[in-house]
């Protein structure tokens, strides 16, 4: 598959898919990048990167509970994630 659907946060050796919406996490770095991502690639991206602030995109609160948005469940999740877990997940 190409990468090119995938969201702006995803990485570019992370081959996993999207998780729902692409555009539901925002992303900003220390330089003022914006990345919009969806929560799976956005949680990674926290975990990996430091130093982002975290908002809810224009999609976060598609497919998620009322009062639990997307960049919410990014951050809790990130918390579980070591840094650039994908890469050690090669047998
Ligand atoms: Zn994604």
């Amino acid at each position: 598959m190409t990468t090119n659907t995938r969201c702006q946060a995803a990485h570019a050796t992370d081959t996993s898919p999207c998780e729902g919406a692409r555009q539901a996490v925002r992303l900003r770095d220390g330089k003022g990048n914006v990345k919009l991502g969806c929560v799976h690639h956005a949680a990674r991206a926290i975990a990996s990167i430091g130093g982002l602030t975290v908002a809810a995109g224009p999609h976060g609160y598609q497919g998620y509970a009322w009062g639990d948005s997307a960049s919410r469940t990014a951050i809790r999740r990130a918390k579980d994630l070591a840094p650039f877990d994908w890469q050690q997940q090669i047998a």
